[in-house]
């Protein structure tokens, strides 16, 4: 049902049960985008370090930085007594804010700022046990209301250790706070490295996995196939552990998970080697050249990204990643298949400063500086933005991407640009590239809701014969019913969901109305 002013039932927050979303929803989703002090705003966006500097100044104190959005100095005092007196879980760190909770891209209020923040499996079980309903907060770079809760929120950003590097067994066990920025450049001072990363190491890896979160590559899988265990405390507060090796089908129903099964506490991951990459980007390629050589361009490196526009029949961009090592090499010839190869650092959208991008220009660099578009510690991406992403199968990407490129005349002036990767197939139940290796086309929109609102039915109505996929933590309209069409281990799924939470603790209006309803 869609409500005048407000998000479709698939994207919206508020009421649960199927009614009606609250009237605030069209002024929730208006707000204004949240300060985020772990980065630098650039791209003529102001700075906003100082109060940042003024907790790193207080020695010993362990404080959730991304929850500062909103404290002043006096506050943040009041609130650091609170916890240094009682430092298990801290319901005044929710009070203590000022705004409202958001998202990252500050699109999403969410409905309630009751915030808890754990630092141990047994304050998360605690608390579990006490609560009647909760959601995981990871990093909160979903653009959907996937991690919304009207009742409670855990935060485990405190649990950003690692636990343990086994180099025999090529694998690295984290606690489930841990982000890839955190983890990457450890990984690297202990020789080795992950298979692939998103265009942004901000995330946190449970946030990640639990939405298929993916990178670039044909033969690269999403990050969550880099998932061989996970520690997950469920409905009741138990602890279970799940493994490749050993639970078959019930791990690889639970690890692209939605938040829907219990809390990830512990993740363990596949490792290799570390590597060198090299970055090149070239500029303006006829689209007629990317269709008649898709695949050939994105077999050409290791991770492959089309950025455009849809505008002057071009690919405006083309980012190529390749490993320093043999039979990954790419050859950097001036000019690939119509495009020049690019003189200085671009960003992917062009009359954007280059300085929050990774190196480019095949200059050699660890893997964890190459593998993101962006660099830990600034802005990613935009900022002020919405985003939407489909998965088609990969033998449809040429037909999906042209079908795109006929709506250029109504996708273009919303739009700040437009990303083509490579992902190969999976066998994790929720993966959009379950049993069949996928394209993504990925839109970064202006922030204006009614405008993108009206636009994602119309691309959806020309992928649905191509059997597109939503991505889980970006916006989307397809109805639940088109899904449940589409996703046919979400049965199982269900079933797996109910096994962990019988009676819905871990459940919002999101899982809802997309996996629950049938
Ligand atoms: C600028 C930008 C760039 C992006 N680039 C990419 C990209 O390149 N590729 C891509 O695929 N996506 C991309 N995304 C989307 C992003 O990777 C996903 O939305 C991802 O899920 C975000 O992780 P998070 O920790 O912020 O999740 P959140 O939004 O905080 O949570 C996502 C889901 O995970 C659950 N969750 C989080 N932690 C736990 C836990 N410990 N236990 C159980 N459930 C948990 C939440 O409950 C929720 O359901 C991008 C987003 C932004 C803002």
């Amino acid at each position: 049902m869609l409500v005048p002013g407000s998000l479709p039932q698939s994207v919206i927050f508020g009421a649960e049960d199927g009614h009606s979303p609250s009237p605030s929803s069209a002024q929730r989703i208006q707000a204004h985008p949240a300060d985020r002090p772990d980065e630098k705003r650039r791209n003529g966006c102001t700075i906003g370090r100082a109060f940042e500097a003024k907790v790193e100044e207080i020695p010993g104190a362990k404080v959730d930085r991304a929850w500062t959005i909103a404290m002043n100095k006096r506050t943040f005092i009041r609130l650091f007594s609170a916890m240094m007196a009682s430092p298990v879980i801290s319901p005044l760190l929710a009070r203590a804010t000022k705004d409202k909770l958001s998202n990252w891209a500050g699109n999403l209020e969410y409905s309630t700022d009751r915030l808890y923040s754990a630092s141990s499996l047994e304050e998360v079980r605690k608390y579990v046990k006490k609560q009647h309903k909760l959601k995981v907060l990871g990093t909160r770079h979903c653009f959907n209301n996937i991690a919304d809760s009207t009742d409670n929120f855990l935060s485990l950003k405190p649990m950003d250790e690692l636990v343990a590097l086994d180099p025999e067994a090529h694998t690295v066990t984290v606690h489930a706070g841990m982000t890839y920025g955190q983890l990457c450049p450890l990984l690297h001072s202990k020789g080795f490295a992950l298979h692939n990363l998103a265009s942004l190491p901000h995330i946190s890896i449970a946030g990640a996995i639990s939405t298929a979160t993916h990178g670039s590559g044909e033969k690269n899988g999403n990050l969550a196939t880099a998932v061989s265990a996970l520690e997950i405390v469920t409905a009741v507060g138990e602890v279970i552990k799940l493994s490749r090796q050993r639970d078959g089908e019930a791990f690889l129903g639970a690890v692209v998970g939605l938040g829907a099964l219990g809390v990830i506490t512990v993740v363990t991951l596949d490792i290799q080697p570390s590597f060198l990459m090299r970055q090149y980007v070239y500029e303006n390629m006829p689209l007629a050249e990317m269709k008649e050589h898709f695949d050939t361009i994105q077999s050409s490196a290791y991770s492959v990204s089309l950025f455009t526009d849809w505008q002057n029949q071009r690919i405006s961009e083309i980012w190529l990643k390749s490993r320093v090592e043999e039979g990954h090499a790419f050859d950097a010839t001036p000019e690939f298949f119509g495009a020049q190869r690019a003189t200085k650092n671009l960003h992917p959208i062009a009359e954007l400063s280059a300085e929050n991008c990774t190196e480019q220009m095949g200059v050699p660099g660890p893997w964890y500086e190459r593998l993101p578009h962006f660099r830990m510690g600034f802005t990613p991406s935009a900022g002020k933005e919405l985003q939407t992403e489909y998965f088609v199968p990969r033998q449809n990407a040429v037909e999906a991407i042209l079908a795109v490129e006929r709506l250029r005349d109504q996708i273009s002036p919303h739009l700040m640009i437009s990303e083509i990767r490579a992902i190969a197939a999976d066998n994790l139940w929720l993966s959009p590239c379950y049993e069949q290796p996928c394209v993504t086309i990925h839109f970064t929109w202006k922030q204006d809701w009614p405008a993108v609102k009206m636009l994602m039915p119309l691309i959806e109505k020309e992928l649905a014969p191509l059997k597109a996929r939503p991505h889980w933590g970006k916006l989307f309209t397809m109805p639940p019913a088109e899904l449940h069409s589409i996703y046919k281990k979400l049965p199982d799924f269900i079933q797996l969901s109910k096994k962990y939470d019988p009676h819905g603790k871990f459940r919002n209006e999101f899982l809802g109305t997309n996996i629950f309803s049938s």
